[in-house]
């Protein structure tokens, strides 16, 4: 793998102030540090560009990882990191990979009204034009799952963001969300919002969707990969050519230090977290296992990294020269 490219730099002054909320869960986003704003590699004979769609700092990562535990022992986790415990810059980070025969985009970020709106989050379709790949050259968009961050950027300006792309979406996951009824609920919460944004982003292009299940192939090379708990229908995706493997692992880690070490703890976001749990125990067991390159859409861009075991759990390596 060779020819790396770093370009771009956020425009951190700007994110000052932009409200966000999850379930029960208020924060600001605050200036965070200037990303590049696309990193691209070779797989085999693919070619892989990691694009940054949101930054800025957010209150966390408590609860977002460690719903059940005490806030300051997800504090201390983070200070033995040299961290801060009550911020963190998640990634935001979709994934568009070039086989040859198709591009292929695996989720589409925040958009105008995903979890970090603009102008911190619903960044991707500027990334892709710098990256010199454009929204409507885009031919497949694959979705790991519904929530906000990563179907928000599905629909720009009322109409479609990529109009000359097909999508796949897993099948429990499209059926999920299309049954979504919840009288009562906050309106704000995540799933509440991710059920709205469902309506009105994806559900008007389910003509153009391909319904997939475990072991599905989106295209040679890619093949689909269960991961439920996050959502019910979460999906990693396997990418492979000529021997060189990638994961894309869409939610199965929310922090790089926390999710990793501690996969048992409970993360806020998973619907159901006992599930969720499982899930990291099983994908992490099979990156590190395996010694694949995983690209982990909340990790700290460019979001890629390997796995290794770590006491009871794991240990996250971010990509420096590995790809070279
Ligand atoms: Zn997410």
């Amino acid at each position: 793998m060779t020819a790396l490219t770093r370009r771009g730099f956020a425009a951190a002054a700007a994110l000052t102030g932009a409200a966000l909320t999850g379930r029960g869960h208020a924060a600001t986003v605050t200036p965070g540090l200037e990303s590049a704003g696309h990193y691209r590699f070779r797989l085999g004979a693919f070619t892989v560009t990691m694009l940054l769609d949101a930054g800025g700092l957010i209150d966390g990562p408590w609860p977002i990882v460690g719903a059940d535990r005490p806030r300051e022992e997800v504090a201390a986790l983070m200070r033995e990191n040299r961290l801060p415990g009550d911020r963190f810059q998640p990634g935001f980070t979709p994934v568009l990979v070039e086989t040859g025969g198709a591009r292929v985009l695996f989720d589409t970020g925040n958009g105008g009204a995903g979890f970090v709106p603009r102008p911190a989050g619903g960044r991707l379709a500027e990334r892709l034009r710098a990256a010199g790949c454009p929204p409507e050259s885009v031919d497949l968009v694959v979705l790991t799952h519904c929530h906000t961050d990563h179907i928000g950027g599905l629909t720009e300006g009322g109409g479609p963001a990529f109009p000359n792309a097909r999508l796949v979406v897993g099948a429990a996951e499209f059926d999920f969300w299309k049954r979504w009824e919840r009288p009562g609920a906050d309106p704000a919460d995540n799933a509440s919002r991710s059920a709205e944004i469902f309506r009105s982003h994806l559900l008007p292009l389910a003509e153009r969707t391909r319904f997939v299940a475990d072991g599905a192939e989106i295209v040679p090379g890619i093949r689909a990969l269960a991961a439920p708990g996050h959502t019910p229908g979460h999906l990693a995706y396997h990418v492979e050519s000529a021997g060189q493997r990638l994961l894309i692992w869409g939610d199965c880690a929310h922090h790089e230090v926390a999710s990793l070490a501690r996969p048992d703890w409970h993360a806020l976001f998973d619907m159901d977290r006992a599930e969720g749990a499982r899930t990291r125990r099983r994908i992490y067991d099979m990156a590190a296992s395996e010694g694949i390159v995983v690209a982990g859409y909340h990790t700290s861009f460019p979001s890629l990294g390997y796995v290794v075991p770590a006491g009871t759990g794991y240990r996250w390596i971010p990509v420096t020269y590995q790809l070279l």
